[in-house]
């Protein structure tokens, strides 16, 4: 059983962008320019939002973050997206959600403009991405992709199932694995809260993916001998022996779960750091106009 890095591919990740960084500089090119919205005071999301601002430092990427109070309306919000769309120093930018109830967050998502949707949340470029058009994969199905590229993890004719079905995570994953190319060509089932014989579907799956949002949801008797278990789910439950007062589980309870698996990710420490590295590179790709030329 091998227990997948993500600390390591993540900061792996970072270095690789930091020398393109250097060299586009040392060419006279542009410096990659991400901004971020955040609004309200969700403790989660300032944490989120914290990671992402510091790590455009550490990899020399200029960074601006706009915050708001939770009383901002939909319409100034949409009117920061608008200043944002039309900023050309700004290459890519993301709202950090979730959003204050208020808001919608369908109609903030669209106004965003799809060549500076870093986060790959329009449906644009998940139009796109089904397609198999170039287009911003969304940050945590990205760094799954390449968690599962760099462990060299075969995917052709596998059973991939991915537990969740949100526009996040769970159905850009599932798209993004039956796709004809590495990671991909998979055949695919995509199981959520209505599904009823979800035990028997996981039993099958060479990949599972976990993204359900439920801590410790599966069990060892739900995954087959030598799976590979990737573990999107992060969640806080209250810890009275940790210093922040709550640590952070996925939705795999790892410690039966993990001797039955070829591969596994931990939480923390697998899918989570990598999120922040895929929309580190997603920013670079919008400051070289990669993905739209
Ligand atoms: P979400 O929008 O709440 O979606 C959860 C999905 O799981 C839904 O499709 C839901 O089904 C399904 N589900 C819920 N309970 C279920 C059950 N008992 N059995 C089967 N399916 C069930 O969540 P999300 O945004 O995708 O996030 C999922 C998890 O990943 C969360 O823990 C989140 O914190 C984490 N996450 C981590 C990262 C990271 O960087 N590591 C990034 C994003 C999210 P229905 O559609 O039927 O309701």
């Amino acid at each position: 059983m091998t227990i997948i890095d993500g600390k390591l591919i993540s900061a792996q990740v970072k270095q690789e962008l930091k020398i393109e960084v250097e060299k586009q500089k040392a060419d006279g090119g542009k410096i990659p320019h991400l901004a971020a919205i955040l609004v309200g005071d969700n403790g989660a999301s300032e944490t989120y939002v914290a990671s992402k601002i510091r790590s455009c430092e550490e990899i020399g990427f200029k960074s601006t973050l706009i915050r708001r109070d939770s009383s901002t309306t939909e319409e100034e919000v949409l009117e920061i997206i608008q200043q944002l769309n039309e900023d050309d120093d700004v290459d890519g930018f993301i709202v950090q959600l979730p959003l204050p109830a208020h808001i919608n967050v369908d109609k903030v998502i669209e106004a965003i403009e799809p060549r500076k949707d870093v986060d790959g949340f329009h449906p644009i470029n998940i139009g796109r991405m089904a397609k198999g058009l170039p287009a911003y994969i969304s940050a945590t199905p990205f760094g799954v992709l390449e968690l599962i590229k760099r462990y060299n993890i075969e995917t052709a004719g596998k059973h991939c199932v991915v537990v969740g079905r949100s526009q996040i995570v769970g159905l850009p994953m599932s798209i993004l694995m039956q796709r004809n190319t590495y990671p991909g060509n998979c055949t695919v089932s995509l199981v959520h809260s209505k599904t009823t014989n979800l035990a028997e579907i996981t039993q099958q799956a060479d990949i599972l993916v976990a993204a359900l949002g439920k801590p410790e949801f599966i069990t060892a008797d739900m995954v087959k001998d030598g799976a590979v278990v990737i573990d999107v789910g992060l969640t806080r439950v209250v810890d009275t022996t940790k210093k922040s007062g709550f640590a952070l589980k996925g939705d795999v309870k790892f410690d039966e779960v993990a001797p039955k698996c070829s591969y596994i990710t931990p939480v923390p420490g697998g899918v989570g750091l990598m999120t922040v590295a895929a929309l580190m590179y997603n920013t670079l790709l919008s400051a070289r106009k990669e993905i739209y030329k």
